[in-house]
């Protein structure tokens, strides 16, 4: 059984991938022209594969909880460090937030298929345990990285800009209600010679702003993302499966947890901020036969769009004699066609962007 998706959705005013405040990441792209030849990007704008990843891993943790399945302490907590090292263990104990002494057993010393019982997120996500007994888990998730579509701007696909923004210390919340000693020692930290007289002191401080810049990105972006669903629940190393309905809802809680990625929630400051997003078009490629994972074509290299992928998903389903689906849907305001059904792939199109995951789980015989 295997999940694949293809998404393409515009990505306006976002801090993408900062990799500190006032830079992004970019990578050199060639972008295929629809007229033949190429086109070179040298800088564009994009999110990684490994920052998509981490917000599906914490989009399963809260679909999982809500359907009672289990994840261990580092996961639930989204720390993102699947078979922590003893020492971040100890570090947790010092900050007086201990893993659970079973978890740091299976975690430290555990054995493939424990530490599967123990947590859907280390499953779904894969895992490596570099101190002995060593034990490395292949993730049965992947992302590709988030690139733009090609178009003709100035700027080339991506557009990037430094934005200033001011926050005011938090000293100054509080002024009113400070002693004349306490402004004092606040404006002695934050500016050289005091002024005289509590009026004058306050009013510096009220003046004291922390300016910032933080670099934003636009885009109509666009990924993919492969789930090997017969891997989850199954220990590679030792061929021990948990329970078929426990590997059910696992699969269905990760295939579940791309909606909030469907909808923006991607990039590396997403604490704080959102993308004004979009979501244009959702192409999932589902088999119930397939025993080799699909890789769709990534969207920014189709010239034609989205459906060009679904004749190359029937070549592969036809070399290993299995069923398959491409489960469509595109904003009615794209020029994007559904694909015409490739001979032995049907073509099912869904109504809305979360559609196609509600469709492809039923295709899957996944549904509750
Ligand atoms: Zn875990």
């Amino acid at each position: 059984m295997k999940f694949a998706v293809a998404v393409v959705q515009l990505m306006n005013i976002h801090d993408l991938n900062n990799e500190s405040p006032e830079t992004i990441r970019t990578a050199p792209v060639f972008y295929p022209r629809p007229d033949g030849g190429f086109v070179f990007a040298p800088e564009t704008v994009v999110v990684s594969g490994c920052m998509l990843k981490s917000h599906h891993h914490r989009a399963m943790v809260e679909v999982g909880n809500e359907q009672g399945i289990p994840f261990c302490y580092l996961c639930a907590k989204g720390y993102g460090i699947r078979l922590a090292p003893p020492e971040f263990l100890n570090y947790l104990r010092k900050l007086g937030e201990p893993v659970p002494e079973e978890q740091a057993e299976v975690i430290l010393g555990g054995r493939e298929h424990d530490v599967l019982e123990l947590c859907a997120g280390c499953d779904v996500h894969g895992f490596l345990r570099p101190q002995p007994p060593v034990l490395r888990r292949d993730s049965t998730i992947w992302f590709s990285f988030c690139v733009p579509l090609w178009t003709e701007t100035d700027q080339g696909p991506s557009a990037s800009a430094v934005l200033t923004h001011s926050r005011v210390l938090p000293e100054i919340a509080f002024v009113e209600e400070k002693a004349e000693e306490a402004v004092k020692e606040a404006a002695k930290k934050f500016y050289g010679p005091i002024p005289v007289g509590k009026e004058a002191l306050a009013e510096r401080v009220r003046q004291v702003q922390m300016v910032y810049h933080r670099m934003y990105a636009s885009e109509v972006g666009a990924w993919t993302s492969v789930l090997d669903v017969d891997r989850v629940g199954v220990a590679s190393t030792t061929g021990v499966k948990l329970p078929e309905e426990e590997r059910h809802k696992r699969a269905r809680a990760a295939i579940l947890a791309y909606a909030p990625l469907l909808h923006g929630a991607m990039g590396a400051s997403l604490a704080r901020a959102l993308p004004t997003g979009k979501a244009l078009s959702v192409v999932a490629f589902v088999s119930r036969s397939l025993k080799v994972p699909f890789v769709p074509p990534h969207p920014a290299v189709l010239p034609n769009g989205p459906g060009e992928a679904a004749d190359e998903f029937a070549g592969f389903v036809k070399l290993y004699s299995a069923d398959g689906a491409v489960v469509w849907w595109s904003d009615p305001r794209m020029a994007w066609e559904p694909p015409s059904p490739p001979e032995g792939v049907d073509v099912l199109e869904a109504d809305s962007p979360a559609g196609v995951l509600k469709l492809s789980l039923e295709y899957l015989g996944l549904s509750e």
